[in-house]
């Protein structure tokens, strides 16, 4: 029996995946996944992250405001976020900061973001960071935030080799999905690599982040919108596919036991900040 399967960051509660949820929870049952930290992007959303969590075990919910709706957010959004952290949430996300998106307003991203991390900190909760095009800001307001002692993580990390050491001294776990992978991706192959064993964690980031089609194992269409299937994780795991041969070449870290069960892969994913809890 293979060994089972962490997804550091998906959208699974995503409305787009609704009409087929059935078939999705077979596939994601097939592949044997473990749990997959499901994360809600703003107030709406959150309420069906939750649902998930409470009819599946595998459905571990976080809940948070991306940086691409900070402009939009209800006015009462924080006091939305605390009902849901009351209501189940068990991790922070997606949050973070985004220079990239038309329309951004940086301040009000960091003061949201801020006090995200914030709550995180006070309950001892796993983050899941969105950063881009603004690692400059993020690394920037690192060292003024207090973090939560158990870590936070940077999903479809896309920042530079240089900055991971840092990065990791201040408790950074890092993961990547299959759709990260362009032929040209030559900054995600170095960072791949660059990140200890320890730290390194996959994702699908579903129904986004459509993989190349040598990658999709399962297919998911709506209307003419081809789609990433969550249970694409398995592929990103094969040593015989480029991304996996990448993750695979990692040694498992020295001082956790070793297991014939399961690959240096999935014991590096039950270090996640997100599946400990
Ligand atoms: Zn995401």
């Amino acid at each position: 029996m293979s060994a089972p399967l962490f997804d550091a960051h998906n959208h699974l509660a995503h409305s787009a995946l609704g009409a087929d949820r059935t078939a999705i929870n077979r596939s994601l049952v097939e592949i044997g996944l473990h749990t997959a930290v499901v994360n809600g992007t703003q107030p709406c959303d959150w309420p069906q992250v939750l649902e998930l969590a409470a009819q599946s075990p595998h459905v571990l919910p976080a809940i948070g405001l991306h940086p691409w709706y900070v402009n939009s957010a209800p006015e009462d959004w924080q006091t939305e976020f605390l009902n849901a952290l009351a209501n189940g949430a068990r991790a922070i996300g997606e949050v973070g900061l985004d220079c990239w998106i038309e329309g951004h307003d940086l301040e009000l991203q960091l003061v949201a973001f801020r006090w995200q991390v914030a709550q995180a900190q006070a309950r001892n909760l796993p983050i899941s960071i969105h950063c881009l095009k603004a690692m400059g800001p993020l690394i920037a307001c690192l060292p003024q935030l207090e973090l939560p002692p158990r870590g936070f993580h940077l999903h479809a990390y896309n920042g530079s080799v240089e900055l991971i050491p840092q990065l990791v001294e201040r408790g950074a776990y890092f993961s990547f999905n299959t759709g990260q992978l362009k032929p040209k991706a030559k900054k995600v192959r170095q960072a791949i690599q660059a990140v200890p064993a320890d730290r390194l964690l996959i994702e699908t980031d579903a129904p986004d982040m459509l993989p190349p089609p040598e990658l999709r194992e399962f297919e998911l269409t709506t209307g003419d919108t081809v789609l990433n299937h969550p249970a694409n994780l398995r592929q990103a795991t094969k040593p015989s596919q480029t991304f996996g041969r990448l993750i695979s070449r990692h040694k498992p870290p020295k001082s956790r036991g070793t297991s014939s069960a399961s690959s240096s892969l999935n014991r590096n994913t039950f270090t996640s900040p997100a599946s400990a809890h």
